[in-house]
């Protein structure tokens, strides 16, 4: 297509149009290298005006556009497919930063911005941009709100639809749409931006946010706590709730063998003698005495003989060690080797027949595969990760339709937090019902009647 190629040369210029297959290497495939695709081209805008006038170009030659931020998603939504001509489109030179308003409590940064970068900048004014996740050194803006990201502060504050005040994009027709204000109240119409939070770039280019800030806690408690099984886990749950809720921002499980994993993988040990499951748990408040609340907390749950082993962080620096098991979890089963991953949520009262039940079922269907637990317990939330050792890789879908099945059959949802991508998203045609899946369709072909944004991934 050379009319295109030159006609986004001229509007991007060299910087902003890469077509080296070295350079574009990187962007045709996922973090976990699970996915591949190829693309006409990746475009680099510096500005809305340069990307709106870039999608245009793409409009007029049918080509499809595939979002990308940081690339770490999990569910292959990044990635562009083989099929139609496609081109990726990175923010990442879109980063700025807006200064911080720390009594309006908003912040405003563009999609290309990583969002460790813009959680420095709230910081830097006493403020908390409370989405907190192990990628948060790679994840974009873009990708945070394309994806409704969770991660392990939800428990707290809510997923990321719950900071977006505002926000600008790019439609498929080239439009841009700016709704860059930052009102906390705003019932003027329907609430258009919740269509594009979580829309894994089905729907149009995120370009700006204007994100809301939370006060930043001074002051934070950490343990990390051995529970002999998941019974015990939820009913600390539930004693946590009680006594410290107001204050308590993550409440993290991971299970013996996730743990085994970050040892042998990463050489990170744990520094609590494990029964089948441990607990991550945070407190965080500017408020005296919040340590000593921790502390009769962990008490009870002693005497409650809930807890088998524990250990409270004295110091920032040992409660950063105990995060960091937390966020090596990813990484030492990614060093494993590949797995199959599952990204569920459902009602507490049903989580532990949901994880019976399907251990049950997997010595069965695959007899040398593994399974690999942790997740947000506080949020419902569990990445029930397979890894398949000897299993023969045909098996693969079985699996994953297994666990997805069991999991429709609990009430529960087959992506709650990393979306649905390419690598979901047959199995959400097939367990989302009708009237549920035309919605979304009706939609999409509103927004984009030509299917060209983002094809194969999210909604079809
Ligand atoms: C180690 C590790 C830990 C993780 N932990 C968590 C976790 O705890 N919680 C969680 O929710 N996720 C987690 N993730 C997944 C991932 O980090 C999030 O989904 C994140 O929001 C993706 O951001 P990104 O910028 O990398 O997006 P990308 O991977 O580049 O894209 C993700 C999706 O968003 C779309 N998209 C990207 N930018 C835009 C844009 N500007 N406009 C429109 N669409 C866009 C893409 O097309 C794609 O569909 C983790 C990933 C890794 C590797």
């Amino acid at each position: 297509m050379p009319g295109l190629m030159s006609g986004l040369r001229e509007r991007l210029g060299p910087a902003g149009l890469v077509t080296d297959p070295a350079e574009m290497a990187p962007h045709l495939v996922d973090w976990r290298g699970m996915f591949r695709g190829t693309a006409l081209a990746v475009l680099r805008p510096s500005s809305t005006e340069e990307l709106a006038a870039a999608v245009r170009l793409c409009a007029a030659e049918g080509v499809a556009i595939v979002p990308q931020g940081g690339n770490t998603g999990l569910a292959g939504g990044a990635t562009p497919l083989g099929a139609a001509p496609q081109v990726v489109v990175s923010l990442a030179r879109m980063t700025a930063i807006g200064p911080p308003d720390p009594i309006g409590m908003v912040i405003e940064a563009q999609a290309g911005c990583i969002l460790h970068n813009v959680k420095q900048a709230a910081e830097a004014a006493g403020r908390l941009l409370p989405i907190s996740l192990a990628a948060e050194g790679s994840a974009t803006i873009g990708g945070i709100v394309a994806t409704n990201a969770g991660g392990v502060n939800v428990l707290r504050y809510g997923m990321a639809r719950d900071f977006v005040l505002g926000l600008e994009v790019v439609l498929p027709d080239g439009s841009v749409v700016d709704g860059m204000r930052r009102l906390r109240k705003d019932n003027a119409g329907p609430d258009w931006k919740h269509l594009f939070i979580g829309s894994e770039g089905a729907f149009g280019i995120v370009t700006a946010a204007v994100l809301r800030l939370a006060p930043l806690p001074r002051r934070r408690a950490v343990a990390l706590l051995a529970v002999p099984d998941l019974a015990a886990a939820i009913s600390l749950l539930g004693l946590f709730q009680d006594r410290i809720g107001e204050v308590l921002s993550a409440f993290e499980l991971i299970s013996a063998a996730a743990m085994q994993l970050v040892a042998t993988q990463c050489g990170l040990i744990a520094p609590v003698a494990g029964g089948g499951w441990f607990l991550l748990v945070e407190a965080a408040s500017s408020l005296e005495g919040l340590t000593p609340a921790v502390e009769a907390a962990l008490e009870a749950a002693f005497a409650a003989g809930l807890v088998l082993d524990g250990t409270l962080a004295a110091s920032e620096q040992q409660a950063r060690a105990l995060w960091a098991l937390r966020e090596h979890l990813t990484e030492a089963e990614a060093r494993a080797g590949k797995s199959l991953k599952h990204d569920v949520s459902l009602p507490l009262q049903r989580m532990g027949g949901f994880l019976d039940e399907m251990a049950a079922r997997l010595s069965v269907l695959a007899p040398a595969a593994r399974v690999n637990v942790f997740g947000h317990l506080g949020d419902g939330n569990l990445h029930v990760n397979v890894l398949p050792g000897e299993t023969p890789p045909e098996r693969a879908p079985a699996i994953t339709r297994m666990v997805h099945d069991l999991i429709a059959a609990a009430g529960g949802s087959i992506s709650a937090e990393h979306g649905l991508g390419q690598y979901r998203l047959e199995d959400w045609r097939r367990l989302t019902p009708w009237p549920e899946r035309a919605l979304s369709l009706g939609i999409k072909r509103l927004l984009d009647p030509d299917g060209r944004m983002n094809p194969g991934k999210a909604i079809g």
